[in-house]
């Protein structure tokens, strides 16, 4: 375990010194503030796990630091109060403390109640990255490492609505493999995915800093770019293009094959609906297919009106 940082925060000096040495002595890091002020202070300069503080103090009390410092950090707190103080378990638990100590400390007491707050703190914290990894889980296609599908919707209304609120330019971009069924027949299906995940490399090469690239379906990928006028639009296509063009693919030893993707692109026009922006974008993918495949088609509002 990491060693852990903690701040005692006690306007009596004789209290704080003795328990930094105990503390210490036990194998903790441990530093002092004579006040919340001083405290609060000290956290702006210091990475802290744990603050351990005196209720009854002049100026801040141990319950407003408390409330500023679970505001504002992801550190947790142990209040201690005199028996005879008219501060409750309930309120200190409502500012957010984790545990509660009485005055006079006894020190094992302290050291008990602080193992199970560091060990709560581990917990949450393992809990907390489990849940992000989750959360990227969630959005991401595990073959290509691109978004998936359901965070293209999600994005792609996003960046239309900042569009539509800025009346920025946004472009569309689809792509599909062109006779990816045969390339499967025959080489078989873990050959296919092996075109998936280098197309899928090839799509995070070619993007600029904002644009972003997904698996839309099988063998079809989505990119959007925010930003981006439909000229610009064409010169990220044809970079992907080209790249694709100098990638060897070998599906078996020494047989090289060329793979190409037929592009649609399109910008989209103030006010339409997702629906209406998608669909551009996949009939101009199909006008690259029907005119012979391996090449990018424009279709602009005004080609469609
Ligand atoms: P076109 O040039 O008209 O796009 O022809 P195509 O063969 O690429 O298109 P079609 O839609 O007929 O076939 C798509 C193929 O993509 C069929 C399917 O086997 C393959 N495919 C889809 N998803 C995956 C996948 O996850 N892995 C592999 N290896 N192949 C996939
Ligand atoms: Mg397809
Ligand atoms: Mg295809």
């Amino acid at each position: 375990m990491m060693t852990c940082k903690i701040l005692v925060v006690d306007d009596d000096p004789s209290i704080r010194e003795s328990m930094k040495e105990f503390l210490n002595i036990s194998g903790y890091d441990a530093s002092l503030a004579k006040n919340a002020e001083d405290a609060l202070e000290y956290l702006i300069h210091h990475p802290v796990d744990i603050v351990i503080t005196d209720i009854m103090m002049d100026g801040m009390n141990g319950l407003e630091l408390t409330d500023q410092i679970k505001k504002q950090y992801d550190i947790k707190v142990i209040v201690i109060t005199g028996f005879s103080a008219d501060y409750s378990y309930e309120e200190a638990v409502n500012k957010g403390a984790s545990d509660f100590i009485f005055k006079p400390i006894r020190f094992e007491e302290l050291i008990l109640r602080l193992k199970r707050v560091i060990k709560e703190r581990e917990l949450e914290k393992e809990r907390n990255e489990m849940l992000e990894k989750l959360k990227k889980m969630a959005i991401t296609d595990a073959l290509t490492k691109l978004y998936n599908s359901r965070y293209f919707y999600q994005q792609l209304e996003i960046e239309v609505g900042r569009h539509n609120r800025y009346k920025h330019p946004i472009s569309l971009m689809l792509l599909d493999i062109d006779h990816f069924k045969q390339f499967n027949d025959s080489y078989g299906h873990l050959e296919g995915d092996k075109v998936l995940m280098i197309l899928g490399k090839i799509i995070r090469c070619c993007l600029r800093k904002s644009d972003t690239g997904y698996r839309y379906g099988g063998e079809e990928f989505t990119i959007i770019l925010p930003e981006t006028n439909i000229i610009d639009a064409e010169i990220v296509a044809k970079r992907v293009q080209e790249t694709l063009k100098h990638e060897t693919i070998t599906p078996l030893p020494g047989k090289v094959h060329n793979i190409t993707v037929s592009i649609g692109i399109t910008e989209y026009v103030y006010g339409e609906e997702l629906s209406e922006f998608i669909q551009r974008a996949d009939k101009a993918m199909y006008q690259s297919k029907a005119n012979g495949r391996n090449q990018i088609s424009i279709i602009l509002n005004t080609d469609v009106e």
